[in-house]
């Protein structure tokens, strides 16, 4: 069954995972996915249709309603959940290398994904043994408790840019939750999922428990979204494609989570350590070429350390430059796809049409001497005021706008002028203001003086029109579990 892709072994071929085989699909349709460095087609994949995904929530819905999960000891799920973490993990290198061939980005970076994603397995496993109820002192001669049920089948829908972090931020969870679940991976980055089916099975899931059906969103994911015995969407990606999950998940009145699209602050008081301020900044936006939900896409500068700030920053985001993704000592990558490329040049010709200043980047670029891949230069915008495109819209590339402020009250207005509020940071030396400036950002996650930090234990989430739900942490028990009240006369 191993197969290979560019030189990295594998345990998963390029099909279906349903119920515990690996089908074609059901027309026999396949897909290419290929290497945003070269663009190059890496390997054809089934294309699951309508057919496909009924067949996957009918496995879900049987491993649910047979019971061989739900109704196994909660120590042995979690069991099974840890031996997952451990799998993820003895296969690190591997699983970090077909990570950078689907999706483009630089080794070291996959490597943390990888680490992250077996830390979600292992959190989750613990909470297996501890999701309880409550006994309530109700009037009467009455017994009241709960009970913390799982909901059924979850369809997880996940994105391109995490895609194994993300589909273990979801599978984790709720299989702890003792859900079953069909899993499916963005059209651009399917191998990863097809791993985890196999990594699943091996660590001894029963059938039906985990599915993966790889394929289009508008095809396969709104499938899953329309079927009646889904009981859960739990979704990360676009703020668009969010809100038309939210309209067709309405018709069954399935339940939602939403980890949707930013424009995250990132903001740098005067009294701040400028150098980390400036790293801080740099891997804001250029981390995973900018194709993070939380990217810190708007750089905003006290007046008095502006220009300095900016021309640390500018200096640094000249010296990075394309290279070959699987070198460890490659520090960006290239976008996605040939689509993502074009939004994001997009952009940054609307950067330039509305009269802001490009203080580094400004194009596409090339890769070992050749335009080809996906590849974009890192970019900096300065004088960009909150009305402009490239400050309120989600680019989701290498693309910073600069603005600057004046004081503590105009930082606060700036940063929560937009309809996003997925997270934010804070630079300051002054202890007062990052506590006052926590609690005035609207956002479901702030750091401060630092960027990016995330953990299993600890929830995320959007405020706003990032979203709604909170993964990750305890919080994330609440998506993929429903509590029943149950009432006993003592009397
Ligand atoms: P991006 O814009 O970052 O590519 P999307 O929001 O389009 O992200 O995609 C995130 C995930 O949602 C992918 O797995 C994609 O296939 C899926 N998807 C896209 N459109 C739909 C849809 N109409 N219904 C369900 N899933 C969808």
């Amino acid at each position: 069954m191993a197969t290979e892709v560019a030189g990295v072994e594998r345990r998963a071929p390029n099909r279906l995972f349903i119920g515990g085989e690996w089908v074609d699909a059901a027309g026999g349709a396949t897909f290419e996915t290929v290497h945003p460095a070269t663009g190059e087609t890496l390997a054809a994949v089934a294309e699951a249709g309508p057919a496909d995904v009924d067949a996957a929530v009918a496995a879900a819905r049987r491993a649910f309603d047979e019971g061989a999960w739900v109704r196994l000891d909660a120590a042995d799920r979690a069991r099974i959940l840890w031996r997952m973490a451990d799998l993820v993990e003895a296969r690190r290198e591997e699983l970090a290398r077909l990570e950078v061939l689907d999706n483009g980005k630089p080794l070291r970076e996959a490597q943390i994904d990888i680490t992250q994603a077996a830390d979600a397995f292992r959190y989750y496993a613990g909470w297996c043994t501890k999701l309880q109820g409550d006994t309530i002192p109700v009037r009467g001669n009455v017994l009241n408790y709960t009970l913390r049920e799982p909901l059924g089948v979850v369809g997880a829908i996940i994105p391109w840019n995490f895609p194994l972090l993300m589909a273990s931020w979801k599978v984790a969870p709720a299989l702890a939750c003792a859900n079953t679940v069909v899993l499916k991976p963005a059209e651009q980055t399917p191998l990863s999922a097809l791993e985890l089916a196999a990594i699943g099975a091996e660590a001894g899931l029963p059938p039906g428990v985990l599915n993966v059906v790889t394929g289009y969103g508008e095809v396969a994911g709104a499938a899953l979204v329309r079927h009646p015995d889904v009981d859960k969407i739990a979704f990360t990606g676009s703020t668009a494609v969010g809100r038309t999950i939210m309209r067709e998940a309405a018709e069954t009145l399935k339940k939602v989570s939403l980890e949707l699209g930013g424009k995250s602050p990132n903001i740098v008081f005067e009294d701040a350590d400028l150098e980390e301020a400036a790293r801080g900044a740099f891997s804001g936006i250029f981390y995973n070429a900018g194709q993070c939900c939380t990217a810190g896409s708007r750089l905003l500068v006290q007046r008095s350390v502006h220009d300095a700030l900016l021309e640390k920053l500018a200096e640094r985001a000249r010296k990075l430059q394309p290279g070959d993704p699987l070198d460890p000592k490659t520090r960006i990558g290239p976008l996605v796809s040939r689509e993502q490329l074009e939004r994001v040049l997009g952009y940054i010709e609307q950067g330039r049409s509305e009269g802001a200043r490009l203080v580094a980047g400004g194009g596409q670029a090339a890769y070992a001497g050749e335009l080809r891949g996906y590849w974009v230069e890192p970019t900096i915008f300065a004088d960009v005021t909150p009305a402009h495109v490239i400050a309120r819209e989600e680019i989701f590339g290498p693309v910073l706008a600069v603005m600057p402020f004046d004081d503590e009250e105009d930082a606060v207005r700036i940063a929560n002028e937009t309809v996003y509020g997925l997270a934010a940071a804070i630079w300051t030396s002054n202890l007062k203001r990052a506590h006052r400036m926590a609690r005035r950002i609207h956002a479901g996650t702030i750091w401060v003086n630092t960027y990016h930090p995330l953990d299993a234990a600890s929830p995320f989430g959007g405020y706003k029109q990032s979203g709604y739900g909170r993964e990750l942490g305890a919080s994330a028990l609440d998506l993929y579990t429903q509590i029943k009240s149950v009432w006993i006369d003592l009397s």
